[in-house]
């Protein structure tokens, strides 16, 4: 998410005893909604986080080449067969355990990088325990995350594609609307952090909390397979910032990369590291530091920091000492 690739790690004093690794603090968030506008650090920040080194880039460059070249919208596809849907959940499948499973290796299983740009220090617990899905982290997100986010992925995927070829979903073409083609992709990245603030924050509501939204909190030091290990009904309201292209005009791109940016983006943004570091250079940014102080902190940071509803309603944690005192004061009921 953060670009690091030129910056070097670094291990301020403030993140003693809090974290091994922390981008620079206060987190100063995305330069959208900052007033007055600064239109020049605003294409900065498009460049560094689109366009260079990073998850999202990736994601984007994945989208754009299956839309227009690997797997397009077609008219066969206006009906249900298994000779398309199965290619999909097949593709789906196999990007998920190559970036899930790929940085699982590089961080944890390989150790790749050691604790270079690792935010918490604390080692994944390995140990058997009764609150797994068969008695291990890694184990109980991989099932959560290739049983149940793969297939219902998949399946909003696909339902978007039947709307495309029935011409439900009004498709735009790069070559009649460009600046709508490229000023959609951080406006999907926008809807998806608006529609992520809303469906957490309900989900952290006591009862569905407890029977729903428990399942992703049992990662407390999360890896890549955290990223949508989540219970089944979660993934269906997760997935369903697709709902939006009902009503804004899109090309599939669009569809492919929210798509992506969610079912991929989860896993790397959760990996629990800044950024994949190798011959001492930062080689692919993946961080999602915002993210994971709402797994150490819990009730601060509900949804990303493209649309700062957190900031506007006072869930906001940047980082510091003193963000986790206002958040603990925020807590405290009132005499
Ligand atoms: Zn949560
Ligand atoms: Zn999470």
């Amino acid at each position: 998410m953060t670009d690091t690739t030129s910056s070097p790690p670094s291990n301020t004093s403030s993140a003693k005893g809090t974290w091994n690794w922390h981008p620079e603090l206060p987190v100063t968030g995305v330069p959208y909604w900052a007033w007055p506008m600064r239109p020049l650090t605003v294409l900065k920040w498009l460049f560094s986080n689109f366009l260079q080194f990073t998850d999202r880039a990736a994601y984007l460059v994945f989208a754009l080449v299956l839309a227009f070249w690997l797997h397009p919208v077609t008219p066969e596809q206006a009906s249900l067969s298994f000779d398309w849907t199965g290619w999909i959940l097949l593709r789906n499948a196999i990007a998920l355990l190559v970036v899930a499973g790929g940085l699982h290796m590089w961080f944890y299983g390989f150790n790749a990088q050691g604790d270079t740009l690792k935010y918490d220090v604390r080692p994944m617990p390995r140990e058997k325990h009764d609150k797994y899905t068969f008695g291990y982290q890694t184990w109980d997100n991989m099932f959560y995350s290739l049983a149940s986010g793969l297939p219902i992925a998949t399946a909003w995927e696909i339902l978007a594609r039947v709307m495309y070829a029935r011409g439900v979903f009004v498709e735009i073409e790069p070559a009649t609307s460009p600046v709508w083609f490229v000023l959609m992709f951080p406006l999907v990245t926008m809807w998806q952090s608006l529609h992520f603030y809303v469906v957490h924050r309900a989900l952290h509501w006591t009862p569905l909390y407890k029977h729903i939204h428990a399942l992703h909190h049992r990662n407390i030091n999360p890896g890549p397979w955290s990223g949508i290990s989540m219970h089944p009904v979660e993934h269906v309201l997760y997935f369903s910032t697709i709902l939006i292209f009902f009503v804004l005009p899109s090309h599939p791109a669009h569809m492919l990369f929210v798509l992506f940016w969610q079912l991929l983006g989860a896993p790397s943004g959760h990996s629990g590291y800044e950024a994949v570091w190798a011959k001492n250079k930062a080689r692919l940014g993946v961080g999602g530091f915002f993210h994971q102080l709402h797994h150490r902190y819990f009730d601060c940071n509900y949804g990303s920091e493209e649309f700062p509803l957190d900031r506007w309603l006072g869930t906001f944690h940047d980082g510091t000492r003193e963000a986790t005192a206002r958040m603990r004061r925020r807590q405290k009921p009132a005499p």
